[in-house]
């Protein structure tokens, strides 16, 4: 019987992320076959009849020359789309500006507010393409991307619908958070709980409509919205259907953690101040704990997520690049991974993992992030003798060939 192949890629080592007694899931002597984007087998190659008959049936074939394929990363945590930078900041706060005296130029989250608003859609766009791009070329193929630099409805909209469009320009399938609880506007002086309501009366039933958003998150923190207002809006979400993910315990223990996962929320974000007896509750609601070691550099930050509590309650890590303009203008999934291992201790395959298959966790996405039958064909060739390889050297790789949902590009 003839066995149907779009694509065959063989001589590879290949880093599946499986669950497996193997370091990494590695499968070795197996072969991909895929058909319409998805990997419809792994073959067996020990048996070379098998393999003669894949090649003989399959439409193309991929020699890997025995590189290590890991599945396409998965970077579960940005806020991409901005207006302007905030380049001029860092260097005038180098020159000894205060944070306080920043912002009363008109600068912080408020001066990307500002730019974000008075951006048009295809400066936005074009902006949104040239970061995306970073990522792409590590070998990023799943990108999460959040709104939070509009705060009302056309300029949230406009993000949104700018990070969703990236997938017409590059090879990445998008997934979007509306994060309209980010910071408080101007136009609400001083009234968190007026926003709020805006934010669930006004602006999330229209996301929701316009399936504009795969999620709902919230800044919940002493400097963002506190524990009532943020049960609001997972409320809101809750009726509307829509998942929730949270910024919580960055900067301090708010409880936020305990709160989202009430909600089965898909993952809480940055927990450097999470309790250790509140993981529990992350463990019995599938929470992901993702981990952003971007903006713990470049805080300064000293507070580590516990990351022994969480392996210890078997909670999955994802990591991320948390890419913004603010706390984490980072670029780039293969420096978060080494800053994962270096600053949190989490092991290469651990980090590895954290932006595989744990990233696509954190975004409720079960096809991908994984080498196994009926996953995408999203997947990357590395020239490196091991995996630990990617996590170890800062800037040393590029994928030489990266593959999405079965196409090279
Ligand atoms: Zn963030």
């Amino acid at each position: 019987m003839a066995i149907q192949c779009d694509t065959l890629v063989h001589n590879v080592r290949i880093a599946s992320m499986q669950v497996s007694g193997e370091p990494y899931g590695a499968l070795y002597n197996k072969a991909l076959v895929i058909n319409d984007g998805v990997i419809t087998a792994i073959a067996d190659l020990t048996d070379t009849d098998t393999f003669e008959t894949l090649k003989a049936n399959a439409a193309s074939v991929v020699d890997g020359n025995n590189q290590w394929l890991l599945p396409g990363f998965v970077d579960c945590h940005t806020h991409l789309v901005y207006g302007g930078n905030r380049a001029q900041e860092f260097e005038q706060r180098l020159q000894g500006a205060t944070y306080l005296e920043i912002a009363e130029r008109g600068g912080g989250i408020k001066g990307t507010v500002a730019k974000t608003r008075t951006a048009n859609h295809a400066t936005l766009l074009e902006s949104a393409i040239k970061r995306a791009k970073r990522l792409c070329e590590e070998g990023v193929t799943t990108l999460e991307v959040k709104s939070g630099y509009g705060l009302d409805v056309d300029t949230e909209i406009r993000m949104l619908t700018v990070a969703k469009q990236l997938e017409q320009h590059l090879p990445l399938t998008v997934s979007t958070t509306y994060l309209g609880a980010h910071a408080l506007p101007n136009e609400f002086d001083n009234d968190a709980d007026a926003y709020i309501d805006f934010i669930c009366n006004d602006v999330m039933p229209i996301v929701a409509e316009k399936q504009l958003a795969n999620a709902v998150d919230v800044f919940c923190e002493t400097i963002g919205f506190n524990t009532q207002q943020t049960e609001k809006v997972f409320q809101k979400a809750h009726e509307l259907g829509l998942p929730i993910k949270a910024h919580v315990e960055q900067l301090s223990d708010s409880k936020g953690a305990v709160l989202a996962s009430r909600y089965q929320a898909l993952s809480v974000d940055h927990i450097e101040y999470l309790a250790d007896s509140d993981i529990v509750h992350l463990a019995q609601n599938g929470t992901v704990a993702v981990l952003l070691p971007g903006a713990f550099y470049y805080l300064s930050e000293v507070q580590k997520p516990p990351v022994n509590a969480l392996r210890a309650h078997n909670v999955p890590m994802a990591v991320a690049t948390d890419f913004n303009p603010g706390s984490s203008p980072l670029a780039s999934i293969l420096t978060a991974i080494n800053m994962a291992c270096v600053q949190f201790q989490l092991t290469p395959e651990e980090a590895l993992r954290g932006a595989t298959i744990h990233g696509a966790a954190a975004l409720g996405l079960h096809d991908r992030g994984v080498i196994d039958v009926e996953r995408v064909a999203d997947f990357t060739l590395w020239d490196i003798d091991t995996p630990a390889e990617l996590a170890y050297c800062i800037n040393g790789h590029r994928p030489t060939a990266i593959f999405k949902g079965g196409k090279h590009v």
